[in-house]
């Protein structure tokens, strides 16, 4: 087996994406170590479960630790710019390289990259499905949480054809102008801003995506004047639910330059946002295997069948009158306003908004204020949430913990009105994940509205 990577190499940060690069490493038969800060039994257990024994194990290491002259190195995200162990890193390697570009150096197949602000998890499963409906032996991964070398083993193996990658700003920004077959800028709006210093930073990052001149390209007619193609000649589809795209909507259907592809109403995705994402989903299919692909019937009926996955605008209790929904998942301002465009009537929706801020700009919400009935703030960038909310005369109150929170929204919520947790911000501050906010606000969710409804019914009992 070929990969550009061949020499000895050390695996630095045993995660996710550290385990699968270990894993590919393996299958390559290529010399490696792994390097991690902790030292335990799961690591061990998985150093020895490997195909192909590491060379050295460095677990437990700390930057004063000496460390021998490695070709690569493929370095998890964990260890950030300032982090000594980054540093040292540094000076043994030949070369630095994320896992995305190691695995993609070695997957030797074509693939399909989406990154963008919002969407690029339910775009790229949408867009492996697609192409699956297509015949085409495709799967989702990358930061979706199936790691790239993982697909690359796949690939490898013979199983896998088309690797459908989701990339985040972070993967781009340390590697070099990636090669995919087609690629994807779904949106772009204020996130991750602390990472990346501003917000001309975070576009070039993503923008990064669309380098290569033999990429062909998928971009938002919103963001359509901030795209500057590689070469003249470069091909690309514009896609947008509002705006003149070659992938649109007209007259209630989803259409490619005015030929109907399927009613909107018979999607399975809802809302806007999610429109979209399903448009650049068919312009990537279109980019690939040809125009007249997005009329075949097979991938009209894998447009009907998707959804939405967990934490996603998720509506999981109607109690009272009032519907609670989970949108655990907006960790940006962008991705609340899509919420409230879907959910929003006038002044209906009691919102849950907080936690871990990424020098985002709140100012962005604008569009959701009208929607608003009432705001229950918590978390670490509480205060700075507040000073917008009190200068759009929202009422809302600040809540010490979530539990208090949750309690104070179900309380501030009457019947036709919406609950929703659509926070705007990382979730790290207090859980351990999105998917356990989200998990937390279920369970509080079905407990306050329990207790009323107990509450209501001792009261409604006759007294003796
Ligand atoms: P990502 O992987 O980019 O975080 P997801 O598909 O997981 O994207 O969705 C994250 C959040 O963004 C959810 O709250 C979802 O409702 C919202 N969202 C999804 N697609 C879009 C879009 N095209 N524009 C704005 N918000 C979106």
């Amino acid at each position: 087996m070929t990969s550009e990577f061949s020499g000895m190499t050390l695996i630095a940060g045993c995660g996710v994406s550290g385990r699968a690069a270990a894993r590919l490493a393996a299958c390559l038969g290529i010399p490696f170590a792994l390097l991690d800060e902790q030292d335990n039994d799961s690591l061990r257990a998985f150093a020895a479960s490997l195909p192909k024994q590491p060379e050295a194990v460095y677990f437990g290491f700390r930057a004063q630790d000496e460390l021998p002259h490695f070709e690569c190195t493929v370095l998890s995200p964990g260890f950030r710019a300032g982090n000594p162990v980054r540093a040292k890193l540094a000076e043994v390697s030949g070369r630095l390289v994320g896992e995305l570009e190691f695995a993609l150096g070695a997957c030797g197949k074509p693939f399909v990259g989406i990154t963008g602000t919002n969407g690029k998890t339910t775009t790229t499963e949408l867009t492996a499905g697609l192409f699956r409906a297509a015949g085409v032996r495709a799967c989702a991964c990358g930061n979706n949480g199936y790691a790239m070398s993982d697909a690359a083993i796949d690939c490898l193996d013979g199983k896998l054809d088309l690797p459908v990658v989701e990339i985040s700003s972070f993967q781009l920004e340390i590697m070099p102008v990636p090669h995919p077959a087609a690629a994807a800028v779904l949106n772009l709006a204020s996130d991750h801003i602390d990472r990346h210093g501003s917000m001309e930073a975070y576009t070039a990052a993503k923008f990064k995506l669309l380098g290569d001149p033999a990429a062909v390209c998928v971009v938002n007619s919103l963001i359509l004047d901030r795209f500057r193609p590689a070469a003249s000649e470069q091909k690309f589809y514009s896609f947008s639910a509002n705006l003149p795209a070659d992938f649109t909507v007209q007259n209630g259907f989803l259409s490619f330059r005015g030929r109907s592809i399927i009613p909107i109403e018979k999607l399975g995705l809802k809302g806007i946002h999610n429109l979209e994402n399903a448009l650049a989903a068919l312009a990537l299919l279109a980019s690939v295997q040809g125009e007249d692909a997005v009329f075949d019937p097979a991938v009209i009926g894998a447009l009907e069948q998707f959804e939405s996955g967990p934490h996603r605008l998720e509506r999981f209790l109607t109690a009272d009158g009032v519907q609670y929904i989970n949108d655990s998942k907006a960790t940006n301002p962008h991705a609340v306003n899509a919420a409230l465009a879907v959910v929003g009537g006038d002044h209906n929706v009691v919102i849950l908004l907080g936690g871990l801020d990424k020098a985002m700009d709140f100012e962005e919400l604008a569009p959701s204020m009208k929607y608003l009935k009432h705001a229950v703030v918590f978390g670490s960038c509480g205060q700075k949430i507040a000073a917008y909310l009190e200068k759009n005369a929202i009422p809302f109150c600040m809540c010490g913990t979530f539990p208090e929170a949750v309690e104070k929204a179900a309380a501030a919520a009457s019947s036709g009105d919406v609950v929703l947790l659509s926070p705007a911000t990382a979730s790290m501050d207090m859980f351990r994940d999105y998917k356990d906010r989200g998990d937390q606000f279920k369970a509080l969710c079905r407990k306050f509205t329990d207790q009323k409804m107990i509450r209501m019914e001792q009261t409604a009992k006759p007294r003796v």
